[in-house]
């Protein structure tokens, strides 16, 4: 299905990759090209018909990984190894996402603290990145399987309100995936695409996105001029959707049958065959009127009108947020020009008319809700094949670049094929207590650790007034002019200080080593992410350490002496591993660390507060 060139100076056939478009979704995932015979967007489908891959994936034994339906199918029978909505891990700590922990039925790691997540799966544990490397992974071999030809080059989707971090991961389980990822875009823009929105040049539109899927909601307006889209605002819901409508039916079902909190307990098959009926008839009621089944002597029924009464307050609730994304963007509902259907959800009858009704205008509903994405995302990778000659193919950044983080660390802060002129700004901190200048160091390229990639500029921001370590706030800035010239701003909120530098990044690249790097970094990727993974641990590890030595140190009074040895001992066991342990062994450790001085700290805080209280016990206060 590729296309075939030959090649003028040696004569040899090359068979030209093809680029794909990904939406990795929070419940389905899916691949899309565009079809090089009716240069049209399809998305790629099994034999059975079906493009939607669940996102889903469980650990069986001998450390086999299934992802999709199969997955799907465990979700209540093994959950704590069928792990869902990776999406909503993705570039989170746990405290980020504390309040709602109980959505999940695996084990989200709990560290107590601002480092990513993970997620626990018997003795292994796996970032949000690794679980969405596996989804892709999968996704990339459907679709080799499919056009037979190996598939290496994506382009992502993410929702629009995913920060520079949320991005990052999402490159970098591509990367782990073995893809190189081209570009990350918005989903709305995706969507947009999809419909030709966009992809005329004098074209200036007020467009607004609305996505329903499986268990988020969101709300984007756009804005499309010279042919780039700008995201004007976003509002949503994280936790509405598909999957809500489904419990609804559920629980009417079992208010009619009186079936019992107890029994639904007990009876995990019953309960997810109940979830399955229900989505199946949710389905249904898009295209009938009455849905009728059961489930042995169980009848089940529902219609139309009593489904469109149950999910109504949620559609209330979605209009509720399109109001504030509207003032967000300083426009009126008159003001929007093309209102564009997104996520499996909006195949609902009601939710169709009642945004319809909201905007006044009629809908972008003609394509598959649920592929809309990916089939943008497919004509946005077709422009980057530079298949699409009139398209803009704007000035961009040829390799990324960033700054030195602890451990040797590459953190990126422009992406490459980011368009130019550009600027993105992020906050670090300092590592030592009293640190009073700060190295910073910026590279070009794209792996992993700085060594690999070329050194551009260094600097030292001096000045910074004495504080203990993670106190001061140092943003750094990247702005890249329409000259192409980056300028490096590096500034202490806390106490002013400032200093910048100006660079020239593609200087001295030619065209050949600027592939060169990228060839790298593509082979390299595997390697460069579990080294990362390794020094993130480390670096984790050392801090740790750090930390609980002081504590030890000023609080031994309030500790007995095997307390302290147990201490001790679990952070030279942590030590020893820092120089030879791997990423699993070291994370291991940090837990069995943190368990036990946990408690210490809690103690002390009880002690802390009764001093303040006056000595006297917390109870005698009432
Ligand atoms: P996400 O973007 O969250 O990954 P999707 O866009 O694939 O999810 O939407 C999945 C949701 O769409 C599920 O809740 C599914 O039940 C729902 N859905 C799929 N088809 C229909 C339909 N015909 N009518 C109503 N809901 C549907
Ligand atoms: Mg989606």
């Amino acid at each position: 299905m590729a296309k075939i060139g030959i090649n003028i100076a040696t004569g040899s056939l090359q068979k030209e990759e093809m680029i794909v478009g990904i939406d990795l979704g929070t419940t389905n995932s899916l691949v899309a090209i565009i079809h090089p015979d009716s240069n049209q967007p399809v998305a790629l489908r099994e034999h059975n018909g079906t493009s939607l891959v669940p996102s889903i994936v469980h650990f069986g034994e001998n450390n086999s990984i299934t992802v999709g339906e199969d997955a799907r199918k465990l979700l209540i029978r093994d959950p704590a190894n069928t792990i869902y909505s990776t999406k909503r891990l993705m570039g989170k700590s746990y405290n980020d996402i504390r309040d709602n922990a109980s959505f999940y039925a695996f084990k989200v790691h709990d560290d107590n603290t601002e480092s990513l997540v993970k997620v626990q799966v018997g003795p292994q544990f796996y970032t949000p990145v690794e679980l969405s490397s596996f989804i892709l992974k999968e996704l990339r071999s459907r679709a080799e399987h499919i056009l037979k030809t190996p598939v290496t080059k994506a382009v992502i989707t993410v929702p629009a309100y995913f920060n520079d971090s949320q991005r990052q991961a999402t490159r970098d389980a591509g990367r782990l995936a073995g893809l190189d990822v081209l570009r990350i875009i918005n989903e709305p823009t995706a969507a947009s695409l999809a419909y030709g929105i966009g992809l005329n040049k004098e074209e200036e539109k007020a467009i607004a996105v609305y996505d329903l899927g499986g268990g988020t909601f969101d709300i984007s307006i756009l804005k499309i001029h010279n042919g780039i889209f700008e995201v004007l605002s976003t509002h949503g819901d994280t936790y509405l959707g598909g999957d809500d409508f489904d419990q609804l039916i559920v629980k009417k079902w079992v208010k009619e049958h009186k079936i019992g909190e107890e029994r639904l307990q007990n009876d995990k098959e019953l309960m997810q065959t109940l979830r399955l009926k229900a989505e199946t008839a949710k389905v249904h009621l898009s295209s009938k009127d009455v849905f009728i089944d059961h489930i042995g002597d169980i009848q089940l029924q529902v219609t139309v009108s009593e489904f469109n009464k149950l999910i109504q307050p949620y559609i209330t609730k979605t209009l509720g947020a399109c109001e504030i994304a509207l003032k967000d963007a300083g426009l009126k509902k008159q003001d929007i020009n093309e209102v564009v259907m997104v996520g499996g959800s909006t195949r609902t009858p009601l939710i169709k008319s009642l945004v319809s009704d909201f905007f006044g205008l009629s809908l972008h509903d003609t394509l598959n809700p649920d592929e809309v994405v990916a089939l943008g995302a497919a004509v946005q990778a077709n422009i980057l094949a530079g298949n699409n000659k009139e398209m803009l193919l704007l000035d961009i950044t040829p390799l990324s670049l960033g700054v030195e983080t602890m451990g040797g660390l590459m953190d990126v802060l422009i992406p490459r094929n980011t368009k130019i002129p550009t600027r993105v700004s992020r906050n670090y901190t300092s590592q030592k207590d009293g640190q009073s200048g700060i190295v910073i160091s910026v590279f070009q390229g794209e792996r992993d650790l700085v060594k690999d990639n070329r050194k551009l500029a260094s600097f030292i921001l001096e000045g910074i007034p004495a504080m203990p370590a993670g106190l001061p706030k140092v943003e750094i800035s990247f702005l890249i002019n329409a000259d192409g010239i980056l300028l490096v701003n590096a500034k202490e909120i806390r106490s002013g200080t400032e200093q910048s530098i100006e660079v020239k990044p593609q200087y001295g690249l030619t065209d050949s080593e600027v592939e060169k790097m990228l060839m790298d970094s593509i082979i390299n990727a595997k390697d460069d992410i579990k080294t990362r993974a390794l020094t993130e641990a480390k670096t984790e590890a050392a801090q740790l350490i750090d930390t609980t030595l002081n504590f030890i140190e000023k609080n031994k009074e309030y500790l007995t002496p095997s307390e302290v040895d147990q201490t001790n001992e679990a952070i030279n066991a942590l030590r020893n591993l820092i120089s030879q342990g791997t990423k699993d062994e070291l994370q291991f450790q940090i837990e069995k660390l943190n368990e036990i001085s946990r408690p210490y700290a809690e103690r002390l805080m009880d002690i802390a507060i009764r001093k303040a209280i006056g000595g006297k016990n917390i109870s005698d206060n009432y």
